[in-house]
C-alpha cells in the first residue's frame, strides 16, 4: 500500500462498500465515512443478478454464495390478477453466466460482509458516526469537513472525493470535475 491521501467515500451503503473494496484491491487507500452507527437495516435491495454476483465473488465475497438464497427463476407478476406475466429461467443461460441465478442477499449483509472481510486492514478504513459536511477542492487534494461522534468537526484530507449523495454539500465546480473523473 502506498503512502498517499486516501480516497474518501461519503456514505457507507452497498455501493460505497463495494467501491471501497474495488479501489483497495488496486492498492488505493480508502476511507468510508458513514453517519449512522452501523449499516442501515431496512427493506431495500436484496436481489443480486448474475453479473453482480460474479463481480462480488471476483472481489472476494464468495461467502455470499453459501449464505444467500438462490433463485434460478424470477417472475414478474400482475399485482391485481396475481398472474405471472413473464418468467425468466436463468438456468437456460448457464453457458453465458458463471452464476445462472439471482441471489437473495440483503444489501446491509453485503456491507457487513465487506466489513468482516476487509475492515481494519491497512488502508481500509470504514468509520461510522462520521458525517460529511462540506468539501473543498485544493490544488492537489480535497479537504473534507467531517462531524465526529462527539459533535466536533475535523478536516480530513483526500486525494479525491467520491460523493454518493449530492444534497447538502457545498462543493466547487472543480471538485465536481474530479468526482466525475474517478468514475471514468
Ligand atoms: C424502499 C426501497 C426499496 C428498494 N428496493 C430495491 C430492490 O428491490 N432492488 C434494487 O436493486 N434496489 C432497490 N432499492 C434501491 C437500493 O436500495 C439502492 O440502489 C441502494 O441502496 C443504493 O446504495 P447506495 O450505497 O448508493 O446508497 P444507500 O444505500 O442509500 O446508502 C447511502 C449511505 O450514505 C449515508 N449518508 C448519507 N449522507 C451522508 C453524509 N453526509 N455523511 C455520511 N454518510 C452519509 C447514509 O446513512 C447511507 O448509509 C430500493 C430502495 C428503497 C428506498
Amino acid at each position: 500500500m502506498t503512502h498517499r491521501d486516501p480516497v474518501i467515500i461519503a456514505g457507507g451503503g452497498p455501493v460505497a462498500a463495494v467501491l471501497a473494496v474495488a479501489l483497495w484491491k488496486q492498492d488505493i487507500p480508502i476511507t468510508v465515512l458513514e453517519r449512522e452507527t452501523q449499516p442501515l437495516i431496512d427493506q431495500r435491495a436484496a436481489s443480486n443478478h448474475p453479473p453482480t454476483i460474479k463481480m462480488l465473488v471476483d472481489l472476494g465475497l464468495e461467502d455470499i454464495l453459501k449464505e444467500g438464497l438462490e433463485a434460478p427463476k424470477y417472475r414478474i407478476w400482475d399485482r391485481e390478477t396475481r398472474e405471472t406475466i413473464v418468467e425468466f429461467d436463468l438456468t437456460e443461460l448457464s453457458d453465458e453466466f458463471a452464476y445462472p441465478f439471482v441471489l437473495q442477499y440483503e444489501q446491509y449483509k453485503t456491507v457487513r460482509k465487506i466489513l468482516d472481510l476487509f475492515g481494519g486492514k491497512t488502508g481500509f478504513n470504514f468509520l461510522f458516526e462520521h458525517e460529511v459536511r462540506t468539501l473543498k477542492q485544493e490544488s492537489n487534494h480535497v479537504n473534507v469537513e467531517v462531524k465526529l461522534p462527539d459533535g466536533s468537526i475535523k478536516t480530513m484530507r483526500a486525494s479525491f472525493f467520491n460523493r454518493l449523495r449530492r444534497r447538502g454539500f457545498n462543493y466547487s465546480e472543480r471538485g465536481r470535475n474530479r468526482l466525475s473523473w474517478i468514475y471514468v
